[in-house]
């Protein structure tokens, strides 16, 4: 990791969950941190809850990503204090359940502008300042087992039927930029990370119930997040599936 030390990590929805694991990892890790999420309580408590001396790399900023402008606002103050962004975790992410062809429009959108615009709006401006100061940096997708080609969704679950759409989009989005970096002769990397069920917030109690101890916790994420950082610049890790053993979908 000596090549990233000091360098600026961007995390989306770092306010809990997957975003929070990895943000304490790359903090950990000697990189600077920007957590982005909307609840900005949230991020200043884990700030708090850094050891003293890793507490000044984490640095905060309220954004709402589905927001092309509130996105533009926060790069634009990343760059004037930290420099750029050097590796981008796109993890933000929301779910709202309910069967496609009947729930409100307006849910389905802002499953769309939340999961998918809001990781092309960060992606854009972080694989610019990359570019513009020639940095072989690293692009991350938090995508999900429900992105991937195969996935069937459980007939008994609808909480990711608007979901799915947009992880599926997700994954078109991570392999159009990986052709076009290449296309430019860029040495950026891109990896899609997809796991399947995590206990966080975003899991409904009855879930979480129902699936018991057949769970991945958000540190094993953020561990492979690290691990496909850590790897030397001539290898890329161009995606991970993690599901708890014992999972079935
Ligand atoms: P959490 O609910 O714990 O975290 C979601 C994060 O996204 C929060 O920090 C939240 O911050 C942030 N967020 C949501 N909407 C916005 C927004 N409009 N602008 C900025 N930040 C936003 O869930 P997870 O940690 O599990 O989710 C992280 C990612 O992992 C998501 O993309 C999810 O799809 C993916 N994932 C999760 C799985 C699981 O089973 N848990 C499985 C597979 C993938 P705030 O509300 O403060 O803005």
């Amino acid at each position: 990791m000596d090549r990233w030390q000091n360098r600026v990590a961007v995390v989306s929805g770092a306010s809990s969950g997957i975003g929070a694991a990895c943000a304490r990892l790359l903090v950990a890790a000697g990189l600077q941190v920007v957590g982005l999420a909307r609840r900005t309580e949230r991020l200043q408590k884990l700030r708090e809850s850094l050891p003293e001396e890793q507490r000044g790399r984490f640095h905060q900023h309220a954004c709402d990503v589905s927001e092309e402008a509130q996105v533009n606002a926060a790069f634009d103050w990343i760059e004037r204090e930290l420099g750029g962004v050097d590796v981008m975790v796109n993890n933000a992410g929301i779910v709202l359940g309910g069967q496609l062809i009947d729930m409100p429009t307006k849910d389905i959108a802002s499953t769309l502008q939340t999961n998918l615009m809001g990781s092309i709006y960060c992606t854009k401006l972080a694989a610019s300042s990359m570019r513009r100061r020639q940095v072989p940096g690293h692009l991350f997708f938090v995508n999900s087992t429900a992105g991937v080609a195969g996935y069937k969704p459980d007939p008994a679950d609808e909480s990711l039927n608007a979901y799915t759409p947009s992880k599926f989009g997700l994954t078109a989005v991570h392999e159009i930029c990986r052709q076009e970096l290449i296309q430019q002769g860029s040495k950026i990397k891109t990896t899609s990370i997809n796991p399947g069920w995590v206990a966080t917030e975003i899991v409904p109690d009855e879930t979480k119930a129902k699936l018991g101890e057949v769970i991945l916790q958000a540190d094993d994420v953020a561990q492979a997040v690290m691990y496909a950082l850590a790897t030397p610049p001539h290898a890329q890790v161009e995606q991970i599936t993690l599901r708890a053993v014992g999972e079935y979908f």
